[in-house]
């Protein structure tokens, strides 16, 4: 693990890609066996493969308490720590460097304690193993432990430039990693399979979920056109659980978008897959509630979300359908290379059935056409569309242009900044994520949403400054403000929520300008913010009974 740490800071230290990249395929190519695997995966910044259901990280109040134990520092110097750094792991670096010793943890040693945490019972056996690992590593091995913990390196390393150090380390095609570690979902094996020369030998393993194809956001029709070209093919955009599903004989397993098992909560899914004739599967699509016909809101889905499984009474208040666009493999077909077009004759050709529908698909000529078709789509209460390539393979993970993604903000509402809470990483040091909030009936501000996204950073550095002087008060890394900057958000629907004090939280808010023309006497009502809701809720009444939605309409 030193030498790992070493490699490390000398990473960090260049800003030059090409020199990340060299220092990295000089350390892989002396490396063989575990320890490559291990150090091409924890350059990756993860401690398991992208698909493994095993959690080392622990939450932050837990982390906190470990590094006080471990390093007898004062609650004042952590916190100061963490705020001059931003990063667990460089707090640790701080706090420990004097403590400990001279460290010598293999990464294997580092593996097998990751083991024991993440399958370690309960909160204080978690924190001994823990512990118990900082205390054998020198401080600096323990600052990449904690990087670890906490799910990123933050070394200006990206994956895409592990890969290509993999590529330069065994001398393999920049294309031929990147695609292996696709399917792979785990640099580990990759750099594995780069050092045997067997990179062709990576293909999808059931039950190793693999990441989910992307798609990259659109502005409008005319962006779509000219990009993908006149022709296109146009699904709905469904607002419901992303699941790959994998069934290999009698075993079935349901993933969602963080490749978790989600198995348990969609008994009926899995029994559905059961009966299907084929022996090895895996699909790609969504779960959406689906009641008498029609496709309910993703508020109802939300009722089974959380449950281990749910109760006979759950399932028949919120039944389930799952809606596939894609076939990624059958019956030992492996098909992430074969053209869209042709996946989705094989998935038609299956006859799913059952609570399986097919996501409707419909081909589509120019701009005008797909204005249509969005406002038809919207009409029917989805999201918007998604568009893809019908020539395009599958790629797991990526976010490309093969696959685009048009929709358009529900509405946007005029809403006051009530509180901010420090960023992390690249927003460390500046309140980047903001409560905002909307008046009450009887003149109250009442929150609705956080937002994250949607000021440049020079925005949000003079944001910073506004709102550390105008904090009323502090609790932890929150600060309550005075109700003084406007901002516009744009969001796609909003829901009843227990969550926030107005009742009602926006989905996906996006703020979409600083509204500095207007002051808290401007901001929109939690009145308005209701009838949106249940202007939205009356839509889906009267689609209803007009027949409702079902996938395939
Ligand atoms: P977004 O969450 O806005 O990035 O959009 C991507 C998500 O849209 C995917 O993760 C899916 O859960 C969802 N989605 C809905 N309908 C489709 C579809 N027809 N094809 C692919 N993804 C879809």
């Amino acid at each position: 693990m030193a030498a790992f740490g070493n490699v490390a800071q000398e990473i960090a230290q260049t800003s030059s890609k090409a020199a990340k990249v060299r220092l990295l395929a000089g350390y892989l190519a002396g490396l063989r066996g575990e320890s490559l695997c291990l150090a091409a995966r924890y350059f990756g910044g993860r401690p398991f493969p992208s698909w493994d259901q095993r959690v080392v990280g622990i939450g932050g109040a837990t982390f906190f308490h470990v590094l006080r134990d471990v390093s007898g520092a004062s609650d004042e110097a952590l916190v100061a720590a963490f705020r001059r750094t931003g990063d667990g792991g460089e707090a640790a670096y701080d706090v420990l460097g004097l403590v400990l010793g001279d460290g010598g943890v293999e990464l294997t040693d580092v593996d097998l304690a990751f083991d024991q945490i993440a399958c370690a019972r309960g909160i204080a056996a978690r924190q001994a193993a823990f512990a118990d690992l900082l205390r054998r590593c020198s401080a600096l091995e323990a600052k990449y432990v904690c990087k670890l913990m906490t799910g990123e390196l933050r070394i200006g390393l990206r994956e895409g430039l592990v890969e290509e150090a993999i590529g330069v380390a065994f001398a393999q095609p920049a294309a031929a990693v990147s695609r292996a570690n696709m399917v792979a979902g785990d640099l580990g094996r990759v750099a594995i399979l780069a050092s045997a020369n067997t990179l062709d030998d990576a293909t999808p393993v059931l039950f190793a979920p693999m990441r989910f194809m992307l798609a990259s956001p659109v502005a409008d029709s005319d962006e779509v056109i000219s990009r993908l070209g006149d022709v296109v093919w146009v699904e709905d955009k469904y607002d419901g659980i992303r699941c790959q599903l994998h069934r290999d004989d009698s075993r079935i397993e349901l993933y969602s978008r963080d490749l978790k098992t989600i198995t348990a909560q969609f008994p009926e899914i899995a029994e559905a897959a059961a009966a299907l004739p084929f022996s090895q599967l895996i699909l790609d699509g969504e779960v959406l509630a689906f009641r008498d016909n029609r496709v309910m809101p993703f508020a109802a889905l939300q009722t089974r979300l959380g449950r281990k499984s749910p109760s006979a009474a759950v399932r028949q208040e919120v039944p389930v359908i799952y809606v596939a666009w894609d076939v990624l493999m059958v019956d030992g077909d492996v098909l992430l290379d074969t053209p869209l077009r042709d996946r989705r004759r094989r998935l038609e050709e299956m006859k799913l059935g059952d609570i399986f529908a097919l996501a409707h698909l419909t081909s589509v000529t120019g701009a005008t056409e797909l204005d249509a078709v969005f406002d038809a789509a919207r009409a029917r209460l989805n999201e918007g569309l998604m568009v893809k390539d019908p020539a395009s393979p599958y790629l797991p993970g990526r976010r490309g242009l093969h696959w685009l993604k048009l929709k358009r903000p529900l509405d946007t509402l005029d809403v006051v900044v009530t509180g901010a809470q420090w960023g992390y990483g690249k927003r460390h040091g500046v309140l980047s994520d903001v409560t905002f909030s909307v008046r009450a009936d009887d003149g109250d501000l009442l929150p609705v949403g956080k937002a994250y996204t949607g000021l440049t950073d020079a925005e949000i550095a003079e944001m910073t400054s506004l709102l550390l002087e105008q904090t009323i008060d502090v609790a932890g890394s929150y600060h309550a403000v005075a109700p003084l900057i406007v901002l516009e958000v744009a969001f796609d629907s909003v829901q009843p929520s227990t969550r926030h004090r107005g009742g009602y939280a926006l989905r996906f808010p996006r703020i979409v300008a600083w509204r500095r023309d207007k002051s808290v006497e401007d901001i929109d009502s939690l009145d308005r913010v209701r009838t949106i809701s249940e202007a939205r809720a009356r839509d889906f009444d009267q689609l209803i009974e007009r027949g409702g939605s079902t996938p395939g309409s």
